[in-house]
């Protein structure tokens, strides 16, 4: 399917509004609390476009929020992450949610500085709190500031007992001195831990990648040298995705484990529906509005300039980041495409060849139960991109 252009929706074509706007039979919500944050991360997302800061707090109402969900979530099962800017900020929005819809999962990503404001009716009704970290103390200082690492290690600590579900630490990895003690130092900390290659350009030069590369390897070797399940989700990702195929696809339509193009709705506090929070600046990417109660599928859909199909990672991979690919492959941003996208595309290719060097298939076949169904079923694949 080809991206579409959302001039006007009222004269999108008929075959568009046919379409039934979610794919699959559950619905994610990331509701946007706010888009103020009381931190200033070197790599923000929400800074290009001047997103950041610029709504500050939820202006749509409860009972429109209502007629969204009867009208377009019914029989979903639904599933939210209160997102920001840092969501925390608005507590008062996260319990009226929680309140008014009690079946519903709920998750929070949170730069985890706050934490210790949450009361433990939230915190009890956490599946997953995703905390953005980059890695130690040293490199987490580095991109969020002095005395942070700390901080949020103290207030995880703090509310640990109290948490109902997971906590799974989110790295965005840019620095090219980050190294496996890091990362491995995180999994004594959390139960999970998420890793992404930071999309910035200029820190992909050849030196920084082969330091990245031999990271990739010591973690490899780690996850399959532990008796237990190593709980790095994309390296438990992509041997899933190799020793169960059918698991790449099926909760995602075949289309990216990143829910962008079939079940993830971002919202923005002013009620506006974007696929991927980090193209809320793009009117073209708009696919719903909760004021306006409208919704059609996401335009981010796979385009056939999009190189995946012809890429030997396209069985595990399954287009990692579609925003990268639009970016590179639709609207032409060549420095773009070489700086980061390109880069990151072969650190995952890379990723896929050391999973082969240990065999999956045949580390799956002799793997206990427990550990077999916990590579398989494990939740967090619902919260995260799952490839890096
Ligand atoms: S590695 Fe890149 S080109 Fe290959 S499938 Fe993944 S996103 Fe597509
Ligand atoms: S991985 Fe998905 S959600 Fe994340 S930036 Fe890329 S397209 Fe957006």
């Amino acid at each position: 399917m080809q991206i579409l252009e959302l001039k006007n929706f009222s004269q999108a074509g008929a075959a568009e509004a046919n379409e039934p706007p979610i794919v699959g039979n559950r619905v994610e919500l990331q509701l946007l609390t706010t888009l103020r944050c009381n931190l200033k991360c070197t790599y923000c997302s929400l800074g290009v476009g001047e997103v950041l800061g610029s709504q500050r707090n939820v202006t749509y109402t409860m009972a429109e929020l209502d007629a969204f969900i009867a009208k377009h979530l019914a029989g979903y099962e639904t599933y939210v992450t209160f997102y920001g800017g840092e969501p925390t900020l608005n507590l008062e929005f996260m319990a009226q949610v929680m309140e008014r819809y009690p079946a519903f999962r709920f998750q929070l990503q949170t730069n985890g500085t706050l934490l210790d404001r949450l009361p433990g009716s939230i915190l009890s009704n956490l599946s997953n709190i995703l905390v953005s970290i980059d890695g130690g103390e040293g490199t987490t200082d580095t991109h969020r500031g002095r005395g942070i690492y700390r901080q949020v290690m103290k207030h995880l600590d703090a509310i640990r007992g109290r948490l109902g579900g997971v906590a799974t630490a989110r790295v965005t990895w840019s620095s090219e001195d980050t190294s496996f003690e890091e990362i491995d130092g995180l999994t004594r900390h959390f139960d999970y831990v998420y890793f992404q290659f930071a999309q910035k350009d200029d820190i992909y030069h050849p030196e920084a990648l082969a330091k990245k590369r031999g990271v990739l390897t010591q973690l490899v070797e780690k996850f399959f040298a532990s008796e237990r399940l190593y709980p790095v989700i994309p390296l438990m990702g992509v041997v899933r995705n190799k020793v169960l195929p059918s698991r790449a696809q099926e909760l995602y339509a075949g289309l990216s484990q990143c829910r962008v193009s079939t079940h993830i709705l971002n919202v923005m506090p002013d009620g506006k529906i974007y696929p991927c929070p980090d193209m809320l600046y793009l009117p073209q990417m708009q696919q719903g509005d909760v004021v306006g109660n409208w919704l059609r599928r996401s335009p981010l859909q796979p385009h056939p300039d999009m190189p995946c199909q012809s890429c030997d990672a396209f069985a595990f991979c399954r287009r990692n980041c579609m925003k990268n690919l639009y970016r590179a492959y639709v609207q032409g941003d060549e420095a773009y495409r070489r700086q980061v996208v390109e880069p990151v595309c072969d650190l995952v290719r890379f990723l896929g060849e050391e999973v082969d060097r240990h065999d999956p298939h045949r580390w799956y076949a002799r793997a206990p139960l427990a550990l077999r169904k916990a590579l398989a079923d494990c939740e967090v694949y619902e919260y995260v991109e799952i490839m890096p």
